[in-house]
């Protein structure tokens, strides 16, 4: 017996890697205009490293407090960022374990209490942080951001006292995957993020991406999405964290990264990418468009 064009395409879109949830998903995915893409992990890789630590202050702390304070307060966190400083502070042979109060606050970093102390990662310009340690912090944050870091700020009890430097490569074939969207939606893809505008160019500037909004919190990835469906554009939303996930939600489609991807992400999502790799996205949408062909 012959497979119905719908199902048949939700069975080969899985032998190229993506779980599509139903038939109507597939019909939706064959009505693409544009696609829009998070950065981190979806884009890249998300197996980011730590390469700088610049320590800050009058009385700086020792590089293994710092990674101790960060490492500690990043363990519980799902983020590649989290990922990446976690693993430094295990190689510098420093103790991940024991932070208690932990808070992720999607888009801008996490708190958490480490040795009795109130500790803070995250993006410079958002965290609460004041004085001139902060200006200090911003200074260094946007030098290496320039360098193309993705720049985080570690405080201590309202004090910044480190800055790091994560670097986060683009995958490899993000840019013939990304060419391959173009070809087929007339619409070159575009970059919702929250990192900073300057590591985001970077990245998108090494995929071909031109179209950058950058700094967003997950409700202005929300509001981007909504401003592109007004102006009648279907959006597929493909994202991997917990800051897309409302996106997503308010995407035509939401496509989740599956093996970055975190928990909410890959409930909220109507597609899942369980092969790592973006060509996978312009390939279910070309199924989708022909499965359409077949049905009508
Ligand atoms: P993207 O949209 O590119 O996936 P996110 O919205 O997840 O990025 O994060 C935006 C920014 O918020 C990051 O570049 C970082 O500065 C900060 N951030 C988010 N989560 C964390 C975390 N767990 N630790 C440190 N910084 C974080
Ligand atoms: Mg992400």
């Amino acid at each position: 017996a012959t497979m119905p064009p719908l199902l048949a395409a939700m069975s080969t879109a899985g032998r190229h890697g993506v779980l599509v949830k139903n038939a109507v998903v597939l019909e939706r995915l064959a009505d693409t205009s544009v696609v829009a893409l998070d950065k981190t992990g979806t884009v890249t890789a998300g197996r980011p490293v730590l390469e700088e630590v610049r320590l800050l202050g009058e009385a700086p702390l020792e590089h293994e407090q710092v990674l101790r304070l960060a490492g500690a307060a990043e363990y519980p966190s799902e983020h590649p960022l989290a990922t990446a400083i976690v693993t430094a502070s295990r190689q510098a042979k420093v103790t991940v374990t024991g932070a208690s109060d932990f808070v992720s606050l999607p888009g801008r970093g996490v708190t958490a209490t480490v040795d009795g102390h109130r500790v803070e990662v995250g993006t410079a310009d958002r965290l609460a942080i004041s004085g001139p340690a902060a200006q200090r912090a911003r200074t260094v944050a946007h030098t290496m951001t320039d360098a193309g870091h993705t720049a985080v700020v570690v405080a201590r009890d309202g004090v910044p006292v480190a800055v790091l430097g994560v670097r986060d490569v683009a995958r490899p074939e993000a840019a013939d995957a990304l060419h391959r969207c173009t070809t087929l939606t007339r619409t070159p893809p575009l970059l919702l993020t929250g990192d900073n505008a300057a590591a985001a160019a970077r990245v998108a500037a090494s995929v071909g991406i031109t179209d950058v909004r950058a700094g967003l919190l997950p409700e202005d990835k929300v509001a981007a999405v909504n401003e592109l469906s007004q102006r009648g554009e279907r959006v597929a939303l493909v994202g991997d964290g917990v800051n897309d996930a409302p996106a997503m939600a308010t995407a035509h489609t939401g496509i989740a990264m599956g093996q970055a991807g975190t928990d909410v992400a890959l409930e909220t999502a109507d597609a899942v990418v369980v092969r790592d790799e973006l060509h996978a996205i312009p390939t279910v949408i070309a199924l989708a468009r022909r499965a359409r062909r077949l049905v009508i």
